[in-house]
């Protein structure tokens, strides 16, 4: 029996960006509803502080993904560079499964590799300096035992930061290395993977060990909304563009 399965990343969603959350409820109640599967690779919040920071947006997400489950879509959540905290009590409340960093699912029959897609950005030596960091028990003990009003106030400046020196970082450095695609798909002995973080939507066709493998980046929602779709053995990035407000 053909499966419908759809993959969204990158939707960066916030308090200042209504239309974002407007185009990602309609995509769950139009789209996503229809669907088998939902996979979200990360970043779906534009930055987490931990479950218990407890907003009007976080709640009405909460709501609809949990609405979407209760109705027979299974979902699945990576976390981002940006919404790495978000843990096992928020995703419970979403009615969604929280999946490793990278995991091999089975799509169509055949092995899929999935991740956010920033531990391929391996060139970007500061931001896996911190990655690292960031992820040990020791730092986000640290960090969840804070007040929420100093971890949101940390975020923000994280944020600044990351913008300004994001933007005098080269392309090149922003992208994936090529080497580090084809290890991670040989070591798994898998020829697709399927990632966001990049923010360049497009699908790459290239040769592993003499094989070919295929890359396909899912695309941000900051113009429109994006994911791919999976059906039938068909594969397809779509877009849909905001409604307006
Ligand atoms: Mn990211």
């Amino acid at each position: 029996m053909s499966r419908l399965i759809y993959f969204i990343a990158d939707l960066h969603l916030s308090d200042e960006r209504a239309d974002i959350s407007a185009c990602f409820f309609e995509f769950l109640k139009n789209t996503a509803s229809k669907a088998d599967q939902l996979y979200i690779l990360g970043d779906l919040f534009e930055y987490w502080v931990g479950d218990d920071n407890v907003t009007p947006l976080s709640s009405s997400v909460a709501t609809a993904l949990k609405s979407l489950s209760d109705s027979g879509t299974e979902i699945f959540f990576i976390q981002g560079n940006r919404d790495f905290l978000l843990g096992k009590k928020y995703a419970e409340q979403c009615g969604m499964t929280l999946l490793p960093d990278t995991q091999l699912i089975e799509l169509d029959g055949k092995p899929a590799l999935i991740m956010h897609g920033d531990t391929l950005c391996t060139r970007d030596i500061d931001y896996q300096k911190f990655r690292a960091k960031s992820r040990t028990w020791w730092w986000q003990g640290f960090m969840t035992r804070l007040p929420l009003a100093l971890r949101r106030k940390i975020a923000q400046n994280y944020r600044t930061k990351s913008a300004m020196s994001t933007s005098k970082k080269s392309q090149e450095i922003m992208d994936v290395t090529q080497s580090e695609v084809e290890k991670v798909l040989a070591d798994s002995q898998c020829d697709l993977l399927i990632h966001g973080h990049t923010h360049r939507p497009a699908v790459h066709n290239f040769d592993v060990q003499g094989k070919p493998a295929t890359r396909i980046v899912l695309g941000d929602w900051y113009e429109q909304g994006a994911w791919l779709k999976v059906e039938d053995g068909q594969m397809e990035l779509l877009n849909q563009p905001f409604v307006p407000t």
